[in-house]
């Protein structure tokens, strides 16, 4: 049974240096491909790098709503060069309407234009949302977006959204995280999300599942946060098929089918 992470960000120090362990456990979890996403210029290079020595990366180029006030004047050139330098998507994209000190206009310049570019190359772009689902909305319907679609990682918005999203070629990725049990609402929009849309992310090294459910256990940041280790993808699997009462095996064809639809058009070497 092969896995397929639709969003992490292997490239984040917090993974720490032992580099060489952390490959050996998800060669053994038969992880056969990961959208690695850049969130800022500064981590752009460090994508590129982990692309060119692995084949198990696919690299994604974008800048993160949190870092967009950080841009440099030439940040759109740098993106453009990155993604004509190596097969790859764009993102990590999108809008947040929650994180301290936002300034959703400025988001959605940067988005917009960000759209634009995986858009004209027909790439998929991975978009973040959080509080901004009518702006997200109105962006994506306005377009241009790509034609091969584009992933809603960490879904978490209303999930009667979830018909005309799928139908502007939305597919929505499913984190550990949501094993947590106050995240009952976000995990249960999941039900409505059509089967052949579905994917499954552990966003590595963020959005941690409950301690209990771990594989990998990191130690945790100097702030308390615990840290996910990217090979914990197996049992957000795991969780997932419990979830919908679908047999894993099942749960892992029907996932490699979508993941392959929506990224397939980057050639790889590994999946
Ligand atoms: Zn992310």
């Amino acid at each position: 049974m092969k896995l397929y992470d639709a969003h992490n960000h292997l490239q984040d120090v917090r993974l720490g240096e032992d580099r060489a362990g952390m490959w050996g456990a998800l060669r053994r979890e038969n992880v056969a491909l990961m959208v690695v996403n850049g969130t800022t210029e500064e981590d752009w290079p460090r994508v590129m790098e982990l692309a060119r020595s692995n084949p198990e990366v696919l690299p994604s180029f974008g800048y993160h709503p949190w870092w967009v006030r950080e841009r440099s004047s030439n940040w759109e050139a740098r993106l453009a060069d990155c993604l004509d330098a190596v097969p790859s998507a764009v993102g990590e994209i999108g809008l947040d309407g929650w994180v301290k000190g936002h300034d959703l206009e400025d988001q959605e310049r940067v988005f917009r234009t960000q759209l634009g570019m995986a858009a004209e190359r027909n790439v998929p772009a991975s978009i973040h949302c959080i509080q901004a689902w009518g702006r997200l909305v109105k962006c994506l319907d306005a377009g241009p977006r790509p034609a091969c679609g584009f992933l809603l990682h960490s879904f978490g918005g209303p999930p009667e959204m979830i018909p005309d999203l799928a139908a502007m070629g939305a597919y929505f990725s499913f984190p550990g995280y949501y094993a947590h049990d106050r995240k009952i609402r976000q995990r249960e929009g999941f039900l409505q999300v059509p089967p052949d849309r579905l994917l499954i992310e552990t966003d590595a090294p963020d959005q941690s599942m409950p301690a209990e459910r771990v594989t990998y256990p990191l130690p945790q940041t100097s702030d308390g946060k615990p840290v996910n280790h990217p090979a914990n993808l197996g049992a957000v699997y795991q969780f997932v098929a419990e979830f919908l009462g679908c047999p894993a095996p099942e749960l892992a064809g029907r996932v490699e089918a979508n993941f392959k639809r929506l990224f397939g058009g980057i050639p790889r070497s590994a999946g």
